[in-house]
Order: structure tokens, then sequence, then C-alpha cells
């Protein structure tokens, strides 16, 4: 999740082509007069703003081992989000300039400049993609209230006709097309691709073997797969879609879930703790039910030149991915030369992988574990660490968990010392 990676550099020409394209056609108009100006900065932000609302729709291609290039599926998710909202500044920069151009004339000329009559409709092309854009943008940023996840999802598919209409009407104002056609159409076959073909294409039948029960809301599935499956790395996550019907809820519903068992494992194993209607509904599936599995993504625990001494923290169902190194340990194939691993839980019955682990280390030479319980421990203080782990300093450290977990102790890492780059969080959630 640190550093740069080839895919920003693929981003950034996406973001800055067309307005390098455009730059001597803009210059050319610049004169030192309010109108001129404002009609300069007008155009720069209105193409800017549709190169990188193009570059986002492009994002959610969602390739199985094309994230790495980006540093992984939940980095190319915050990239994805940070341009659409960029996007939509964008175009509000490039509205206040169409207004501001003809304003020192009169206010009258200002409002026809944006809300001219109808037959100049290359105008009111945009207006439909902005007002378009604000529908399914709006819910991301909660302001009508928090919105259910899927609905959130179906609600962004309207990004497909506002990129159509933003397209449509920065192309009568460019000269030249090509390179808009060219991004546009990159950008629209990343979204059918994504929403269109993947589901068939992309995702491949496994059958549940068996459920394992390791806790009153948390069960592991034991997944085969059905012709071809899968092939992972320790802390990559699928999208699991299960075909069953008879399931409370969830059905033909993807949801993301890290991968439990070791890549030598004939099971692929997912841990799952109910939180929601969806996963609560997969605490019933019985063996024989068939699932669909998208992936693998991801980067957390297998960044290429990994350390040779880790931390991993994990707390509730955000161990999964260090059960998966742990158990990869346990086949012979050590993710790391050290390993020591802090399992954070409640209190004793909710470590519910701790007995596997603890077994694991007992047998293997080169990965520890430690168990705090915040019932009677309270939160993870650097203290703690500093006595289980003296030199956690110095290495490699990853976080998975609940969002505040993280923040919690990703602040305690930096107060202590530990460099921001070698601090790698997995938070299980998106949003
Ligand atoms: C990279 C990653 C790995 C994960 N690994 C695991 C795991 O190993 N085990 C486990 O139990 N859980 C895991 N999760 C969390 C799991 O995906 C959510 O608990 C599940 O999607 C919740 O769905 P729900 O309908 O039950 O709950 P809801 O009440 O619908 O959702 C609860 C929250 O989960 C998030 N969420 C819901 N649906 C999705 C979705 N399709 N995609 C992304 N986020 C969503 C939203 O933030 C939502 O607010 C992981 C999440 C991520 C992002």
């Amino acid at each position: 999740m640190k550093g740069r990676y080839p895919g920003d550099l693929i981003i950034t020409l996406v973001v800055a082509l067309p307005l390098l394209a455009a730059l001597p056609r803009i210059a050319r108009q610049l004169e030192w007069s309010w109108a001129a100006l404002c009609g300069v900065l007008a155009q720069g932000s209105g193409i800017l703003a549709l190169s990188t609302f193009l570059a986002a729709a492009m994002l959610s291609v969602r390739l199985p081992g094309a994230d790495r290039w980006f540093g992984g599926l939940v980095r190319i998710w915050a990239i994805h989000r940070l341009l659409g909202v960029c996007a939509f500044v964008l175009i509000m920069v490039h509205v206040i300039f169409i207004a501001l151009a003809p304003l020192p004339v009169s206010v009258d000329a200002s409002v026809a400049s944006l809300f001219p009559p109808l037959a100049q409709w290359p105008l009111w092309l945009g207006w439909a993609g902005f007002a378009v854009m604000v529908v399914f943008i709006a819910p991301t940023f909660n302001f009508f209230g928090t919105l259910h996840y899927q609905r959130w999802k179906r609600l962004h598919l309207l990004s497909a006709p506002a990129l159509v209409l933003g397209l449509a009407h920065g192309m009568v104002f460019a000269p030249d097309t090509t390179l808009w056609w060219l991004l546009g159409l990159l950008a629209l076959a990343a979204i059918i691709w994504r929403k269109g073909l993947s589901p068939f294409l992309a995702r491949k039948p496994y059958r549940v073997d068996s459920v394992d029960f390791l806790a009153r809301d948390v069960v592991e599935l034991n997944l085969l797969p059905e012709g071809n499956g899968i092939a992972w790395q320790p802390g990559q996550f699928v999208y699991l879609t299960p075909m069953e019907s008879s399931l409370a809820a969830g059905y033909r519903e993807e949801h993301p879930y890290t991968i439990a068992s070791s890549p030598g494992d004939r099971f692929m194993r997912i841990g799952i703790k109910g939180i929601g209607d969806a996963t609560e509904a997969l605490l019933d599936i019985k063996p024989g039910a068939r699932v669909r599995v998208e992936g693998p993504y991801g980067t957390f625990l297998n960044e290429p030149g990994i350390h040779s001494r880790q931390l991993w923290i994990g707390g509730g169902i955000g161990i999964t991915p260090f059960v998966s190194g742990a158990r990869e340990w346990r086949d012979g194939h050590p993710t790391a030369t050290d390993v020591a691993l802090v399992y954070l839980a409640n209190r004793p019955e909710r470590a519910y992988y701790l007995d596997e682990m603890s077994a694991i280390a007992d047998a293997s030479d080169g990965i520890e574990v430690f168990a705090h319980y915040s019932s009677t421990e309270g939160v993870l203080t650097q203290d703690y660490l500093q006595a289980q782990c003296p030199d956690f300093r110095e290495r490699e450290v990853y976080l998975c968990g609940p969002l505040g977990m993280i923040r919690h102790v990703e602040a305690l890492l930096l107060r202590a010392g530990v460099p921001r780059q070698r601090i790698h969080t997995e938070a299980f959630d998106f949003l």
C-alpha cells in the first residue's frame, strides 16, 4: 500500500493528456482581459474534470492481478473515490468560471451564459450530466443519510449515463475528438466489463464442502472449486457471491472476504463474521451450496520486497489474513523469517483462531503469538508491545481489523516512532 506504483503513471497520463493536448489551442486564446482569462480557466477545468471522471471510471474495471500495478484493490477504490471528488469539484469550478466571464457586463449575461436557450443543447448536455452525477455521488457523502450498500452500488450505475452526457458535452467543444473517443471507449469498456460481463466471465463456480462453526456469529466456509480454481497469496481477498436463493439474504450479492487458507490448501477457506444481512445469512449456509468466487485481489502481506522481520496485528475477524500467513508457515513456506502475531480480541472466547495459531507457533520456528484481551487489558498500548515484542519499532508492521482499531494502533505506532512507510493496513471497509 506504500509508495508509487506503475499504475499511478497510467492514471496521471489519462488525467493530464487531454489538457496537455489542448494547451497550445487554449494558450492562443489567452489575453489579459477578464473574459479571456475566465474563458481559459473554464476550458482548462472542464477538460480536467472530464479526464478525471474518465480515469475514475476506468479504475472501476477490477481485473484480478492488475490491481497490483496500483498497490491493490483497496488503494484503487481510494483513488477512484478521490478522482470522483476531484471531478465533481472541477465541474463546479468550470461552471463558476463560465458564469464569471460575462459578469462585468451584467448579471443577466452571466445567468444567460449558464442557462442559454435550449437551442444551445451542448451546454444542456453538460448540465444533464452534472445532475445525474449529483444523484449518484450524493449518497457517497451521506448528504441524505446513509444508504444501504447494495442500493448505493445500484445508484452508482448512473455514472455510465453521466459519463456519456459529459463526454458528449465536452466533445462538441473539442476541435479534435480522437483522444476523447479513445479514453471514453476505454472508460465505457471498463464499466461494461465490470457490470455486464465479469459476473459471467470472471466469477468461478465453487461449492461449500463443509462449514466450521468458530463462534456464535463466526463460521469458516471450506470451498472447493468446480473446475479450475483460483490461486492466491496470503493476505489476498476475493468477492464471494452466494448462488442459493434459499438464503435469508445476500443471494447473488457479491461481498469481499479475505482468504484464510494457505495457498497450498486444497480448500479455499473463508472466515465470516455476521455483521449485516448478507454475512448473517451466510452463517446458515449448508454444505453443497453453490457460490461464485472472483479474484484474488490485494497486496496486503504479499507485496514485493517483503521485509524479513514482521509484526502482525489482527483484531476480531481482521485476523483472517494472518491466519492464511500462519497456515502457509505451517505448510513450510514462511512469508518472513521472524513474525510476532498480536491477536486482539475482547475476551478469550472471541479469539476463535487462537488455539490453531498457537499450535502453529509451537510447532514452528520464527513465529510467536500473543493474545491481547481488551476486557481485561484495555486498549493496546505501547508498553504491551514493548513487553511482548521489544524490537517492534524495527519491524514491518501489518494491521488488519475494524477501522477504529486500525486508527488507534496506527497512531500508537507512529507515536512510538515506527516510520509511516513501514505500517501496512487493511481495513475491512472500503468506504
Ligand atoms: C478487503 C476486505 C476484506 C474483508 N474480509 C473479510 C473477512 O475475511 N471476513 C469477514 O467476515 N468480513 C470481511 N470483510 C467485510 C465484509 O465484506 C463485510 O462484513 C460484508 O460485506 C458486510 O455485508 P453485510 O450485507 O452483511 O452487511 P451490511 O450491513 O450490508 O454492510 C456493513 C458494511 O460493510 C461494508 N460492505 C457491505 N457490502 C460490501 C461490499 N459488497 N463491498 C465492500 N464493502 C461492503 C459497508 O461499509 C457496509 O456499511 C472484508 C472487507 C473488505 C473490504
